[in-house]
């Protein structure tokens, strides 16, 4: 099974087309590759909403900074490519970044605003632009009816319906839960970084999800405390932060807050990031 894989924008636009003919509905599904089963899983949801699938495997820079992994961030096209046409896809648009960015970074971006600046945008400046910006590109290149993206990357996906919703960028957006391993830990591009003894340690972040939802009728301050104490002092692992928010507008909730509440947690263990986060019925 050989997958239509293009690189240049020209070409891409040309090959939806041919995939539009016929009037069938077309679903991207966009990824940096090193492809794992929480991008299947979007996959295996993109054909039940779409007659074709457009899956893009592209390691934006913009998103990555100066001291991040952008260098090293695994790149397993083949493998990646082989993956996706098995799982059904029907076009791999997989452009270098001269074809993205031929004038170097772009002079104009998406600026994710406020929500773009707090928790992963804390940790992270500029990295919210980076990827609204990319995202922005691949739904104007590609053109799709809907586009979907994995809850593993929550605030990613809130500024994504943002921008959609705040642009009127004519798309639907399709969210797909979280894949896990076998024992809880999340399933990400970067856990292939993690020596035996950090994927071991690295289960430290599933367990504050797990704690903070056994704590949630106690209010929001007691589950946050259950989940910090998975966290803190554990060896190895260095949490960046930890932190309740309303789903609906990425605020902090205060402690009298009652209905859901999404956490979100990032820590570093040994030298990978890793973030994971949890939707709990508060009180
Ligand atoms: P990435 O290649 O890491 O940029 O991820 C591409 C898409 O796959 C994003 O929409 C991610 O949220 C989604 N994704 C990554 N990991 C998972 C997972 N474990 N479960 C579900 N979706 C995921």
């Amino acid at each position: 099974m050989t997958l239509p894989t293009v690189s240049s924008i020209p070409e891409t636009r040309a090959a939806v087309a041919a995939l539009r003919e016929a009037g069938r509905s077309v679903a991207l599904v966009p990824t940096m590759g090193a492809l794992h089963d929480g991008h299947l899983a979007l996959v295996g949801r993109a054909r039940e909403t779409a007659d074709a699938i457009v899956a893009s495997v592209f390691v934006n820079p913009l998103q990555f900074g100066p001291t991040e992994d952008f260098d090293r961030y695994p790149r397993t096209l083949d493998a990646d490519a082989a993956a996706l046409a098995r799982a059904g896809v029907d076009l791999l648009f997989a452009p270098s970044v001269a074809d993205m960015y031929p004038e170097g970074r772009t002079l104009i971006t998406v600026a994710a605003g406020p929500v773009g600046d707090v928790l992963e945008g804390r940790v992270r400046p500029g990295h919210f632009d980076g990827m609204l910006t990319v995202v922005a590109k691949l739904l104007h290149i590609v053109g799709p009816d809907v586009v979907l993206f994995g809850q593993k990357d929550a605030q990613q996906v809130f500024l994504v319906r943002r921008m959609v919703a705040d642009l009127d960028v004519p798309v639907r957006v399709e969210v797909v839960p979280t894949v896990r391993e076998p024992d809880g830990l999340a399933r990400s591009s970067r856990n292939r970084y993690l020596s035996a003894d950090d994927r071991r340690r690295a289960l430290a972040l599933p367990s504050a999800l797990r704690a903070a939802a056994a704590a949630a009728d106690r209010g929001t301050e007691r589950m946050l405390e259950a989940a910090r104490a998975e966290l803190e002092g554990r060896d190895g692992v260095r949490p960046d932060y930890l932190a309740a928010v309303d789903p609906a507008t990425f605020q902090p909730v205060e402690d009298r807050y009652r209905g859901p509440a999404l956490v979100l947690v990032a820590a570093r263990v040994g030298g990978t990031r890793l973030i994971d986060n949890a939707l709990v019925p508060v009180g």
